[in-house]
């Protein structure tokens, strides 16, 4: 017995010293260079004990790296733009409203963890009750919890009995969503109170959405007056603007207002899309989940007229995505995590490449485009000297089959490994 015990401190600290190991290095089969395409082979990458990479360089004999992925291929942290880690897809319609804030941000915890693990080391999470959102990233950035890289919206704005606000339950209840406001003014002072609260970017209702209760994707909600105070405010004070915008009108008068990603993008036309590319503005697809909310949605509780409107939504905005991307809009990888399983994030990425995207640039999308729409570029999405050592492995190539990214083995996050299958 006592053997075993000392069998079991040993192992304790070798595998405690093995997480630890700060400053290290490891050893890379193939190594992608998202920037340049290059699938390169036999790569070291090396790290300092703050997480940052020091270099990325071809093997040499005595360089064999301190994690061994010879194996395997090696790609930067993944990056997903749009997420709801404190919401559950099991959580839809009324169900929802019997579940308290401090539960939602319990499961944020455990999704955080879920969502890391899948290869995602860094999100941006858009649009959660009351600040769990918050909660959540200032855990992780403490080190209490394992997630990934957060940025965070708080609660989304939007117009009095919009897709942002929670029109489920009858006027005696005075209900309405924490984000509400209508007018310019009063929704310049939400920017302002949601960044008071710890927003690190701004999340708006510009038009109907498919789970809300009472509204049409395709009609506009909040108007370019609005839009453009709520992104100058926003601006003015260091933060950037997804807009939740389906509708036709609700997309160009987004991008116009000067948003800075459009989210969903779904009915979007080839104005809207000339319009992007002008200014520079993200467009996110969610193109994965309208599979899962048509097969799923209605054992999961959602209303009936919201898997109407998607069954009315989902092709076109498949579609729309592909005229966009082939048209050279600049396109950034979002999933709407929390309507499908969270931990399932890169099931999008054959989504994408069966609607026309090559893998290289699907990998793109959710790698230096991401970081480039969060404003982080010098520090996620690629793998090069003084980028956090974010990198995830996974066996076989993705640039030949994309799903792989379905199946991640080893992920590590600032030079901490949170996950490692022992790669073949
Ligand atoms: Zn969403």
């Amino acid at each position: 017995m006592r053997r075993l015990v000392f069998a079991f401190a040993v192992w304790l600290l070798a595998v405690g010293a093995a997480l630890a190991a700060p400053g290290s290095s490891l050893r890379c089969g193939k190594l992608l260079d998202v920037r340049t395409g290059q699938m390169l082979s036999d790569q070291v990458v090396t790290f300092d004990d703050s997480g940052l990479i020091t270099s990325v360089a071809p093997a040499s004999g005595a360089s064999a790296g301190a994690i061994d992925l010879s194996h395997a291929t090696c790609l930067p942290g993944l990056v997903d733009v749009h997420t709801h880690i404190t919401s559950e897809p099991t959580n839809n319609g009324y169900a929802r409203l019997g579940v308290s804030v401090p539960r939602q941000a319990v499961t944020g915890v455990k999704n955080a963890r879920l969502t890391l693990h899948a290869g995602f080391t860094t999100i941006r999470d858009v649009g959660a009750s009351d600040f769990a959102d918050v909660a959540v990233r200032d855990g992780v950035n403490a080190g209490e919890i394992e997630g990934p890289r957060m940025q965070v919206s708080g609660p989304a704005l939007g117009i009095t009995g919009g897709h942002c606000d929670d029109n489920l339950l009858p006027y005696e209840y005075h209900y309405r969503s924490e984000g509400v406001a209508d007018g310019p003014w009063a929704a310049r002072a939400k920017v302002r109170e949601v960044i008071k609260y710890g927003a690190d970017l701004i999340k708006i209702c510009a038009s109907g959405g498919v789970l809300s209760k009472g509204d049409l994707p395709g009609t506009p909600q909040y108007t370019l007056e609005e839009m453009q105070a709520i992104a100058e405010e926003a601006h003015k004070l260091g933060r950037k603007v997804a807009a939740h915008a389906h509708g036709t009108q609700s997309i160009k008068d987004a991008i116009r207002a000067g948003i800075d990603s459009i989210e969903h993008s779904s009915l979007i036309d080839d104005e809207g899309i000339a319009l992007a590319k002008q200014r520079g503005t993200y467009l996110v697809f969610d193109i994965y989940n309208d599979d899962f909310i048509l097969q799923e949605g209605a054992k999961a509780g959602m209303l009936p007229e919201s898997i109407e409107k998607e069954r009315k939504l989902g092709r076109l905005q498949r579609e729309n995505f592909r005229k966009a991307f082939q048209a050279g809009a600049k396109i950034a990888y979002g999933t709407d995590s929390g309507v499908y399983p969270h931990g399932d994030n890169a099931k999008q990425f054959g989504k994408m490449v069966e609607w026309g995207m090559k893998p290289l640039d699907a990998i793109r999308a959710a790698t230096i485009n991401a970081a480039d729409l969060l404003g982080w570029s010098d520090k996620v999405g690629s793998l090069e000297k003084g980028h956090y050592a974010d990198l995830i492995a996974v066996d076989g190539d993705p640039l030949s089959d994309v799903k792989t990214l379905e199946r991640v083995k080893f992920v590590m996050r600032g030079g901490t490994v949170a996950r490692n299958d022992s790669v073949k």
